[in-house]
């Protein structure tokens, strides 16, 4: 594989007219996004090898003869019920005969708060979302976080839009709600009757769910109150009842968004009982509907997948099951990917990278003019503090607890759900364990964690075309680079800047420095506002906010690295007639590589925090003079921003 691939260009656009179409026009020309999937790009590619090798692993694991309590056995016999579709036709929804029943015995309202609690401890959400999570006022600690949910649409404001697509997306879900509920054996009436009842339900939580916008705040998203103080907000729950029910044992908690919990509450206290009953059964069906028979898995394909996002093909079940696993026992399955797949000498040049790209953040934050000392003294203590997880954890969690058989799918889902809240249970008043990983190592993905203070690099990403031993290093600067530097200025941005060192939420800059941040940021939400990747539907600047500083930082820092390395081994020679700073940022247009359906696309502009992939890399670089002169942009060129419309921010 070619570090650049000349086939993917489109040399008949000037590069500073339309950078990814110089990058990638023939590639998006010849592609053809596939059937089972709503967008395809550098991403999809390597997600695809890492099923194939995920897929040899399961298969070998499920031969048999693995000991008892081992890596394989789990790995094979989750694997190898999820594959029994026959198993799974014969034993119909009596697989979840138990949680089915705890609903359907829900008679007396007194129930709920110890109904709730075990749905959710098998991970079926109905209501809200319980887990544990560090105290963003003290990052030491561990403490349950009360998070809203409850909702089977993406977002609030697919209840709450009146526009022709939201409506006819409202009237999709009606049906769908409708035979769910007939699978499940509503008769007709009964069944458009449940889908009214859910749908009213979940509209007067979405009136009262905060924003995406507003679950970006980390102060307005940070609640930390005594059970007392619960129960005194958000009063008609036994909220008391219900954590002990949970499984913890907890004086406060931090209820994330406080007008969502006492509008639920209130619902919890009036709504009839019956009615509660359908929405928790719907909750429960919609959860499990991939573990249950096909009619089912059929049915939640044809909204979450057909209709929302336009995808006309279901992907095939070994993909479905892979895809399940890795949310369950991703870990596990990653022991498994990463004697197969993950290479040691990827995982020491990407960390050299980083130390690269570490170095270059603190020259540049010392440089920067709009940033008082004392301010600067607390960024440069917060980046050494960055800690730094490369490929694959160093110790591998315990799954000694998680008992897993070939008898069924739905049931080996359920407990693997549970062994997962155990997990979160057992962090309650135990010191926070530094070494865990939220993703798994075969994850086409990175992040940072504010709480943490922590950059993650999974061994799935480490792969062609973000990294490659084998490429230049322009290259390899512009494409993993920027992932890095994007990751680290997370540490930065609107959100982590609200985090110190030590991942306190705790305000460490001046006021003065503050102001001055916001003003720049003012510019970033303004320029992406400016974009319209579909016709009448523009980039949410706020929702995004984060993320685009990540990459607008991110680009620079990787650029910044990009130019030490230079210095540091001298002038390299064109390739293939570009000279290192074109491909620098060919590597990266590259990687970025995209293709998706107008829904997917529509869906991701209401719900994703992430800017398209074709503006993760035009907003960027029209922003930077460097991209510019690389390629002899000037006033008339199509991304040619004005000097004092540019964000200039790490
Ligand atoms: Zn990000």
């Amino acid at each position: 594989m070619p570090a650049i691939d000349l086939s993917h260009m489109d040399t008949s656009v000037r590069p500073a007219d339309d950078f990814f179409r110089f990058a990638n026009g023939k590639w998006v020309e010849r592609t053809e996004i596939p059937a089972e999937e709503p967008v395809w790009g550098g991403f999809s590619e390597i997600r695809d090898r890492n099923l194939e090798v995920l897929r040899g692993a399961a298969e070998e694991a499920a031969e048999g003869g693995a000991a008892a309590g081992s890596v394989e056995q789990k790995v094979g016999d989750l694997w190898t019920t999820g594959m029994d579709e026959a198993a799974i036709e014969a034993a119909g929804l009596g697989a979840i005969a138990p949680e089915l029943g705890l609903v359907a015995g829900l008679t007396d309202r007194a129930g709920l708060p110890e109904v709730l609690a075990r749905l959710h401890r098998a991970r079926l959400f109905p209501g809200f979302v319980t887990v544990v999570r560090q105290d963003p006022g003290d990052s030491t600690r561990n403490i349950v976080w009360l998070q809203q949910g409850g909702l089977g649409m993406p977002d609030r404001d697919y209840y709450l839009k009146e526009d022709e697509r939201s409506r006819e997306i409202r009237a999709r879900y009606v049906a769908h709600l409708a035979r769910m509920a007939e699978l499940a054996g509503d008769g007709a009436d009964d069944a458009r009757y449940a889908a009214a009842t859910v749908l009213t339900l979940e509209t007067r939580l979405a009136h009262a769910s905060m924003t995406r916008v507003d679950q970006r705040d980390p102060y307005k998203t940070y609640n930390k109150v005594s059970l007392a103080q619960l129960a005194e907000r958000a009063p008609g729950f036994a909220w008391s009842a219900y954590l002990a029910a949970w499984g913890a044992r907890v004086e406060e908690v931090n209820a994330r968004q406080p007008a969502f919990f006492a509008e639920l509450a209130r619902a919890f206290a009036d709504v009839p009982l019956e009615q509660l009953r359908t929405y928790l059964r719907w909750h429960v069906l919609r959860a499990l509907a991939s573990a249950l028979p096909r009619a089912f898995d059929l049915e939640s394909f044809d909204f979450n997948s057909r209709v929302l996002q336009g995808v006309p093909q279901q992907k095939p079940r070994w993909k479905r099951v892979l895809e399940s696993m890795d949310q369950r026992i991703g870990e596990e399955l990653g022991q498994l990917y990463v004697r197969r797949a993950s290479s040691p000498e990827a995982k020491r040049r990407v960390l050299e990278l980083v130390d690269d790209l570490r170095g270059a953040l603190r020259e540049r934050i010392l440089a920067l003019e709009w940033m008082g000392e004392a301010t600067k003294r607390q960024a440069l203590r917060k980046l050494d503090a960055f800690a730094v997880k490369m490929a694959y954890p160093d110790k591998w969690r315990d799954h000694s607890a998680l008992a897993l058989d070939r008898h069924s799918y739905a049931r080996n889902v359920l407990r693997a759900n549970e062994w997962a809240t155990d997990r979160d249970i057992a962090k309650l008043g135990t010191p926070v364990d530094r070494t865990e990983w939220l993703m798994s190592p075969q994850t086409v993905n990175a992040y940072y964690d504010p709480l943490m203070n922590e950059i993650v690099f999974p061994a799935g990403i480490l792969q062609p075309p973000f990294f490659s031993p084998d490429a230049d290093d322009a290259v390899n600067y512009g494409a993993i680079g920027m992932v890095i530097g994007h990751e680290m200025s997370h540490g930065f941005d609107d959100a982590g800047s609200r985090y110190d060192a030590d991942g306190n939420l705790k305000e460490w800059w001046t006021k003065e420095d503050r102001a001055a941040y916001e003003a720049r940021q003012d510019l970033v939400v303004r320029q992406y506002e400016s974009y319209e990747p579909l016709p009448g539907q523009r980039i949410n600047g706020k929702l995004t906010l984060g993320e685009n500083i990540g990459d607008i930082g991110g680009i620079k820092i990787a650029w910044a690295a990009f130019q030490r390395m230079l210095e540091r081994r001298g002038p390299q020679a064109p390739i293939d007639g570009y000279t290192p700073e074109q491909r620098f940022f060919l590597g990266l247009a590259q990687s970025w590589r995209n293709k998706i359906r107008d829904e997917a696309l529509r869906v991701r502009l209401n719900i994703d925090p992430h800017s398209p992939a074709i503006q993760r890399v035009i907003g960027p670089l029209s922003n930077m003079r460097e991209f510019h002169e690389a390629f002899g942009g000037g006033p008339d060129a199509g991304m040619w921003r004005p000097a004092d419309a540019r964000p200039t921010i790490w």
